[in-house]
């Protein structure tokens, strides 16, 4: 036997993670044995590692095709481990000149002139592990493998670095500063919107560097949250770790978020030094947490090739040690498009117990960045995809990332009009509230439009895409107050809690107590009476991977039946995630023991074979809802790997002013509880409470705009629409349009009437 290595990591890992999920249709509990005989080389293992091995070592970076044995596709994954062991390594290799990316990457430049050019203007460095995924996948290539494209002067020369900037601080917002720590990076991605030498070669900062961004942060206690970032922060453990002690003592920080693209392309920061960063980071997670605070950890992942078992690991272990780990996705051109490719990569992520976050459109218009560029209008062409085929709790953002602030598309902002390669994007954002952080506020590029608001002039090379997007200028409206008194919440919550069931559904299922919410989410009553007819439609269809588990008084007085039905589910594959509506969390907190916290805690499974994660869905209506209590049910939950969320529906003179949601959203995240969906219209409550005092559509822009001036970004929830087609994004996933019947949702048969419109704006001239 010449391979016996090579065969003994071959038959672990398919023992191990030998299954359709990871590796794809047709390996399914598949053995190294039953590899070798689909592939023609029974009892020949021999021959099967020289045929492999051949076609590994001469493969060149970027790569398209499939490799094959005997006619079969073999599993991305399963490449992987082989290649970790004929390449193995896990050093970082920083590229100097042509002929050593030529021998690193196996490929012949033919500029090499051109070449060299491009490496003496930016720099290019890589892992081994991405050295090995850069072999089988071109989607990993595109990203980190240099060209001479970047030579195209087309783009901005300079890194925008915040309206204010002082010492290591970058600041966009009131409640949150960036605090950039060290400009050099494991890897480089070619899309970097830093990947200008000036950056690069910015000297390291000192302890007294940290000190000092530390003193202001100290000083302002407006701020709420601090984005640690660089750069990789991990590259310099000194400063990561001085700024981390200190910003702990700060008593108006809730929130350190960690931001590192190492669980994609260099895992191994995690593991080296006997897991070093990985202990340090659970310890300090835990001790803030202590002091009711919380580390988060912010991620890129950009296409699905880029999985890795290490990065699954990765992910779950934070995530078990009480660490959210969310994800951020730049959009590239002929990379990520496809909402196939983001709908395998957030699912295997969700599973593993990551948040989705935002997907940024479009991919930064920094010089040299151009064969990543896209029309705006190809994002929200992507999401309508995602939003069809992906589970609502995995459902990203869709962010523009302006310089004077993020823009929500389509909600908090949108674009207006185009001026050349340029878009004028109408942003939340007033001077007032920059000059608040920056008195040298300057607005060049930026006007001030009719509402009050500021309109940015944005460079967007590719364009608009679709016309349809610019929606001009909006009026300035009227400023809804609401006044709900205790009786009235009263009412609400017996309201909500007389059956916390909700039997809406897209589709007949034919068993009663089982609906379909969504193509990927069924709904089953714990109190159902067909369960082995449930469990059979479950079974067969494979595109459901959330079962949301609902009781007429709440899951908690039925926890027996819960677990029993979680174990008939466990089995089932394709089903990843279950989803325990409690509305109690919120109105009778003390329902959640020690005991009933441990037995959910105990479903749960971060494992990276057969995940079944667990996720506790409660709803807050109003601000003073809010206890002491819900920070320390949450805390409890995060500590043991699982996520409260809670969504919300807009009611009436209730909290339908941009102010009331705002202290919702505050609220949630103050308490660590993702706020996931905020309900325009289409549940049952609400629509029956507001027959009589509709929901003026255009007003949810108002409250949209509000939530991103004075919210983190992390807890601005999904605007939903409920109708009969099911769920689509507010104006995003879902267009208005006016007809001589009146207004409608396009795609639906019926006419819209859960909404009041005030004018034009969101649905044009007839
Ligand atoms: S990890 Fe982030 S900062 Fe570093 S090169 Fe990639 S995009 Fe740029």
């Amino acid at each position: 036997m010449k391979d016996e290595m090579l065969k003994k990591r071959a038959v672990d890992f398919l023992e191990r993670y030998g299954c359709e999920r990871l590796l794809g249709i047709g390996f399914g509990n598949i053995s190294f044995d039953g590899l070798l005989s689909k592939t023609g080389y029974k009892d020949n293992s021999d021959g099967f590692f020289e045929e492999l091995k051949e076609k590994l070592l001469k493969r060149k970076t970027g790569e398209s095709d499939a490799i094959s044995i005997g006619n079969v596709n073999i599993p991305h994954l399963f490449l992987m481990e082989i290649l970790d062991e004929i390449m193995s390594g896990e050093e970082l290799i920083t590229i100097h000149d042509v002929s050593q990316l030529e021998s690193v990457t196996n490929v012949v430049v033919r500029d090499k002139e051109k070449m060299q050019e491009v490496l003496d203007t930016y720099p290019v460095r890589f892992s081994k592990h991405i050295v090995r995924q850069m072999r089988l996948s071109k989607d990993v290539a595109f990203q980190y493998m240099p060209s001479v494209d970047e030579l195209d002067p087309e783009g901005l020369t300079n890194t925008w670095v915040g309206q204010f900037h002082k010492g290591l601080l970058e600041r966009m917002y009131q409640n949150r500063p960036i605090f950039v720590l060290n400009m050099a990076c494991p890897v480089y991605c070619r899309f970097c919107f830093r990947k200008h030498k000036e950056c690069r070669n910015q000297s390291a900062p000192t302890i007294k560097d940290v000190e000092d961004a530390v003193g202001y942060i100290a000083a302002h206690p407006e701020i709420k949250e601090v984005v640690l970032t660089g750069g990789d922060v991990f590259m310099n453990k000194a400063t990561l770790m001085a700024a981390i002690d200190r910003l702990k003592g700060i008593p108006h920080i809730q929130t350190l978020r960690i931001a590192t693209r190492n669980i994609a392309y260099y895992p191994d920061m995690f593991y080296k030094d006997d897991g070093f960063w990985m202990e340090y980071l659970k310890t300090e997670g835990r001790k803030l947490r202590d002091l009711g605070k919380r580390i988060e950890i912010a991620t890129h992942f950009i296409h699905h090739d880029e999985i890795s078992i290490k990065s699954l690991d990765l992910i779950s272990d934070f995530v078990r040690g009480g660490i959210a780990v969310y994800v951020q996705t730049p959009f590239l051109k002929d990379c990520n498009e496809d909402p196939s490719v983001l709908i395998r990569l957030y699912g295997l992520l969700r599973s593993a117990g990551a948040e989705v976050h935002y997907i940024y459109i479009p991919c930064s218009a920094i010089q040299g960045n151009k064969a990543y560029w896209t029309p705006l209008s190809k994002g929200v062409e992507t999401a309508k995809g995602l939003r069809d085929g992906l589970t609502d709790r995995a459902m990203p953002r869709i962010c523009v990332a302006t310089p004077i602030g993020k823009v929500d598309m389509n909600t908090s902002g949108w674009a207006v009009e185009q001026d050349g390669k340029r878009i004028w994007m109408r942003t939340s954002f007033t001077a007032d509230y920059l000059k608040a952080f920056a008195e040298d506020f300057d607005m060049t590029d930026c006007r001030v439009n009719e509402e009050g608001t500021l309109d940015y002039r944005h460079l967007v090379p590719e364009g608009i895409g679709d016309k349809r997007l610019l929606f001009g200028k909006r009026k300035k409206t009227a400023k809804i107050t609401t006044s709900a008194d205790k009786v009235t919440l009263d009412r609400l919550r017996d309201a909500c809690l007389f059956d916390q069931r909700d039997n809406f559904s897209i589709s007949k299922t034919d068993i009663s107590g089982l609906s379909r919410k969504h193509k990927t989410r069924v709904e089953l009553d714990v109190g159902c009476e067909d369960l082995y007819d449930a469990m059979a439609y479950l079974r067969e269809d494979r595109d459901i991977t959330d079962v949301i588990l609902s009781a007429k008084d709440g899951v908690v007085s039925v926890l027996d039946k819960v677990c029993s039905i979680v174990q008939m589910l466990r089995p089932i594959d394709h089903i990843v995630a279950i989803r325990l509506r409690e509305l109690n969390l919120n109105y009778d907190p003390a329902i959640f023991t020690e005991d009933v916290i441990a037995v959910i805690s105990g479903l749960q499974d971060l494992s990276i074979v057969r995940p079944l994660r667990m996720e506790v869905e409660t709803q807050f209506l109003h601000e003073t809802e809010f206890l002491d209590a819900h920070s320390r049910l949450a805390d409890c939950f995060r500590r043991k790997g699982i996520t409260v969320y809670a969504n919300s529906q807009l009611l009436s003179g209730v909290n339908n002013g941009a102010e009331d949601m705002q202290k919702i959203s505050y609220r949630c995240r103050e308490k660590d509880i993702e706020f996931h969906h905020l309900y325009v219209c289409g549940m049952s409550l609400q629509d029956k409470w507001n027959e009589d005092k509709k929901i003026i559509a255009d007003s949810v822009l108002d409250i949209a705009t509000y939530l991103r001036r004075y919210g983190s970004g992390r807890e601005i929830p999904r605007i939903i629409i409920r109708s009969q087609l099911g769920e689509s994004d507010f104006n995003l996933t879902s267009r208005f349009i006016r007809t001589y019947e009146g207004i409608m949702l396009e795609g639906e048969s019926l006419l819209f009437t859960k909404l009041a419109f005030d004018g034009d704006f969101l649905c044009g001239d007839l």
